[in-house]
């Protein structure tokens, strides 16, 4: 449970935040679809293939950018940059080779760069925001975070509070504006009294965090980015930045049941987790979603009753989702087949649920 609640066990300083946190070989995600590959050329092969568009792309550590600025908190290595599809390139305004464009980047510290790439089409331009955050910096907003989080306060107060410490650590800015766009974004969804920002920003927020984080491999960044990727019901994302706890799990278990696994097969939850750092972040509503979720069938049938009270109430589409696939479940345990046959079908309109819901639809007895 967020800090902001109560019950929750203490931390009591940064090295708690790795608790489960086991660093991970990076995985290379499509921008396009929902694919992802262990390396870079896999991706890239995967890329031409089924998307093949022509404009130039420029890729950062395999992610390849678009529109928004890349933040570059880390050094990177002139082979973390690729260039493609492009036969002129300038950077910053002047004309250079392309396949130079890697080694200049990988020399840039602390500065903002606009590439242009261009081949038969028209050009792509990408800005790059290089601001590479010294890991005293690192730790020192860590060990903020930890205080701030122990004060068990989350308001517009405590917050700027915590970005006034943060204000020492200052190459590692991304940093914590990102953490505190999360937490900004939080307040907004659960409609605190004192949250500056209307409910219907809280997305932005979030993406915002999400973006800011990208290019940070510590565990609270991924926590972050994985609370976010869940919140979106982008489970596979989601399972792969999390630690092995709680939200872990719930990743798993709907991105298995959406593709066609059952419920208990495999992924069976381990016991339960406590005190990991992800839940120290995790809002209200996202809780009880995956206090459900983790639940064996047989007892989730016993809660059908507390899911339908919740997806009654004003809450946001992506979690509706997510409770409706939870309610159908719980109607197809306890034997409320025509319910759950109702819900399984308004959500076979939806792309992310529809194979779901017609396997839903052929195993539940009944006719259409
Ligand atoms: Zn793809």
């Amino acid at each position: 449970m967020g800090f902001w609640h109560t019950g929750y066990l203490e931390f009591h300083d940064e090295a708690d935040l790795s608790y489960t946190y086991q660093s991970q070989q990076p995985i290379y995600h499509c921008q396009h679809c929902d694919l992802h590959f262990d390396s870079m050329d896999d991706l890239r092969r995967h890329r031409f293939e089924s998307h093949p568009y022509l404009r130039p792309q420029l890729f950062v550590r395999g992610v390849e950018l678009g529109a928004t600025p890349f933040r570059v908190t880390r050094l990177a290595k002139p082979s973390e940059f690729v260039v493609e599809r492009c036969t002129n390139a300038s950077f910053n305004g002047k004309p250079t080779k392309p396949e130079e464009i890697p080694k200049l980047l990988s020399k840039v510290n602390n500065d903002r760069v606009t590439v242009k790439l261009t081949n038969d089409g028209p050009p792509a331009v990408f800005e790059l925001v290089f601001k590479i955050a010294e890991e005293q910096h690192i730790k020192g907003v860590e060990a903020s975070f930890v205080r701030f989080t122990n004060r068990k306060e989350l308001s517009v107060k405590a917050l700027e509070g915590f970005i006034k410490e943060c204000k020492a650590f200052n190459t590692a800015d991304t940093y914590y504006s990102g953490i505190c766009d999360y937490l900004y974004g939080v307040m907004s969804r659960e409609r605190r009294p004192d949250s500056r920002i209307p409910y219907a920003q809280y997305p932005e927020r979030f993406n915002q965090a999400a973006d800011a984080l990208m290019d940070y491999n510590r565990p609270l960044a991924h926590i972050v980015r994985s609370l976010v990727a869940f919140h979106f019901n982008h489970f596979e994302n989601a399972s792969i930045f999390s630690p092995s706890g709680r939200l872990h799990m719930a990743a798993i278990r709907f991105d298995t049941i959406l593709k066609g696994g059952q419920w208990d097969k495999k992924n069976t939850p381990a016991k339960k987790l406590s005190n990991v750092p992800e839940d120290l972040l995790t809002d209200h509503e996202t809780l009880r979603i995956l206090r459900w979720i983790e639940l064996p069938l047989s007892e989730l049938a016993t809660e059908a009753g507390n899911i339908s009270a919740l997806v009654k109430r004003d809450i946001t589409e992506f979690d509706r989702l997510k409770l409706n696939i939870l309610l159908t479940e719980a109607y197809t345990a306890n034997g409320n087949f025509l319910k759950a046959r109702n819900i399984a079908r308004e959500l076979i309109t939806n792309p992310k649920t529809s194979g779901w819901a017609e396997r839903s639809l052929i195993r539940l007895p009944g006719k259409e």
